[in-house]
């Protein structure tokens, strides 16, 4: 069976990975290189991580992999501090009871709140929240000032416009759990990436850079052919290994209808990679928790795992391209909230800065977008969208991405079989 992945990100090589030892793979990536978000930047002459990357020990399935390609020496495990600023006040949030220091919440509230956070922890399935918005289902077990300061500024952070984000998103977050203890990969994803694509080489399966595909369409006789405007290709599968968006902008209008999947705001993503002259101050994941502080208001300093003082300032705007002005905007408040983190900080201590920035990296998840698109969202026999899979993961994460690849992979081999 000859199968087409568009797409040449970790979804793409995951897919790959599991598919090429059965079946002809052909990988489709439209940039000269590969990676999509886990791909590499020139900083400071040094290849660097895009997006800093990490792991947590319940992303047991990309952990698997990781152990398969021969690569758990690479992977190590870091205890990281997480702190919360909060009127210019340093609170560290790794520690349970560390809830109970918040100013702002009284002690009814916070216990409350700790209450709450254990039960969604525990809960079961995020569709049975899936009827209510984050917003109704905090203020609804807890009191809405707890809503105002412990969970909006989160909120403002990924959306911006949260009022319709379902509570399955947010049950899904704190399912994730604290990460006081990351993984890391040493030599960061690239590390991960060159060793999915030695083992799918090897498997005999093709990786084209630089070509993007523009459209896909069924034919009569249920195969698939790709269009890049020049020619076509056909193929027995696709995998669509993009976001469902651009995925919607390749299917010819016949496959359109019949997936019925329906719009969404995706966000789009953009982070400041700053080399600082000195260490910024001993704390990994350092969140700004107030709304005014505008984006980013989330600080990740490699520092404490590195040394190397790299900050990245990472921000989610929705359905909004990054224009000159907001990158303008973002770096003014990236140096606002630097001060906020250390008061000696000033403009000087940044020797290096580069900003970069991608499309539709992941949909916001409404409650209309999680009905349609995870639990009834129409099929096409021969096309598969790994990011429309669900199996009790919502967020898009190389975890779930790792679990979705597995699903295609037992999606396909059923279809060969039957
Ligand atoms: C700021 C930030 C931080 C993150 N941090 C973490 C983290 O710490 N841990 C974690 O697990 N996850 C993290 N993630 C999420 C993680 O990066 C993504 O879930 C994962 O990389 C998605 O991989 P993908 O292959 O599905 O998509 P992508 O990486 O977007 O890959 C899609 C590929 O398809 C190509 N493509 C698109 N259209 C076409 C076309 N028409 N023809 C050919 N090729 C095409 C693109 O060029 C791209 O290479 C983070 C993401 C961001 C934005």
């Amino acid at each position: 069976m000859k199968i087409a992945i568009i797409g040449a990100g970790i979804s793409g090589f995951l897919c790959a990975y599991r598919l090429s030892s059965e079946f002809q793979i052909s990988i489709f990536e439209k940039e000269n290189y590969p990676g999509g978000l886990c791909s590499y930047a020139c900083f400071d002459n040094m290849p660097i991580e895009k997006y800093n990357h990490f792991f947590s020990r319940q992303d047991k399935e990309i952990i698997r992999v990781i152990n398969e390609l021969g690569l758990e020496g690479s992977l190590s495990w870091k205890k990281v501090r997480q702190a919360s600023i909060i009127d210019g006040r340093f609170f560290d949030m790794s520690r349970p009871l560390s809830l109970f220091g918040l100013p702002g919440i009284n002690i009814f509230e916070k216990m409350k709140l700790a209450a709450f956070l254990i039960k969604a922890s525990i809960a079961g399935d995020g569709f049975v929240l899936n009827q209510q918005t984050a917003r109704v289902w905090v203020e609804g077990n807890c009191t809405k000032n707890v809503f105002e300061r412990y969970f909006k500024p989160l909120m403002e952070f990924k959306f911006q416009n949260y009022n319709d984000v379902s509570a399955a998103y947010l049950w899904a977050r704190i399912k994730e759990g604290k990460q006081n203890e990351i993984g890391v990969l040493c030599g960061g994803m690239g590390v991960l990436l060159d060793g999915l694509m030695e083992k799918i080489r090897e498997k005999g399966a093709k990786i084209i850079l630089g070509k993007t595909i523009k459209r896909i369409e069924r034919t009569a006789k249920n195969k698939w052919l790709l269009h890049d405007n020049k020619s076509f290709m056909e193929f027995d599968c696709v995998l669509c290994c993009v976001s469902l968006k651009e995925t919607m902008q390749l299917c010819s209008e016949e496959v359109k209808n019949i997936l019925n999947i329906p719009d969404a705001d995706y966000l789009n993503a953009g982070s400041y990679i700053l080399k600082l002259k000195r260490p910024l101050r001993q704390g990994y994941w350092l969140f700004l928790n107030q709304s005014e502080c505008g984006l980013p208001n989330v600080i990740i300093d490699t520092s404490p795992l590195s040394g190397n003082n790299i900050v990245y300032c990472p921000v989610y705007l929705r359905a909004k391209n990054i224009t000159e002005k907001d990158r303008e905007n973002i770096f003014n408040n990236c140096m606002s909230a630097l001060k906020n983190i250390n008061r000696d900080f000033d403009q000087t201590w940044v020797e290096k800065k580069m900003f970069c920035q991608d499309t539709s990296v992941e949909p916001v998840l409404t409650n209309e977008f999680i009905e349609q698109v995870f639990s009834g969202g129409g099929r096409v026999g021969g096309l598969y969208i790994p990011e429309a899979m669900y199996e009790r993961h919502l967020l898009k994460t190389v975890n779930t991405q790792a679990v979705r690849s597995k699903l295609v992979f037992e999606r396909i081999m059923e279809r060969n079989s039957g």
